[in-house]
């Protein structure tokens, strides 16, 4: 399949791990818009948002369950943001369900 994110889940593109287990992998952002930017990603192809079933929302609730580690372990420990693009209003560039998390920083109030 032709997705950057599943390339990286099948090792074809190196990226920086933060942490990995059966069901997840985050890793930091190639161009990071804060100190800290991380993306956690599912270990299945899930378009986006809007892609979310009862099926495969297991996935999504592992990933919120890690989070509060992830961002830690990854120097976020003055508190942090959690953002999905979903489509094409909200400048989703990759296919694959990704939650950013940004902080190591005071972040801007607004988000838009
Ligand atoms: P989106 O705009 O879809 O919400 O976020 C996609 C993110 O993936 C962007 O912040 C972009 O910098 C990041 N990204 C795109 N390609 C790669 C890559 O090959 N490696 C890593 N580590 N991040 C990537
Ligand atoms: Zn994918």
């Amino acid at each position: 399949m032709d997705c950057i994110f599943c390339k990286i889940l099948a090792g074809e593109i190196p990226s920086t791990k933060v942490y990995e287990d059966e069901m997840i992998l985050a890793f930091r952002d190639i161009n990071p818009e804060a100190k800290v930017h991380v993306l956690v990603i599912p270990k299945i192809h899930i378009p986006s948002m809007d892609a979310v079933t009862a099926e495969n929302s297991a996935y999504v609730t592992h990933i919120f369950e890690k989070i509060p580690m992830i961002a830690k372990e990854a120097g976020a420990t003055g508190g942090y943001r959690v953002i999905s693009n979903c489509g094409a209003d909200a400048a989703q560039s990759v296919p694959h369900l990704h939650f950013h998390i940004l902080g190591g920083q005071q972040l801007p109030t607004h988000i838009v």
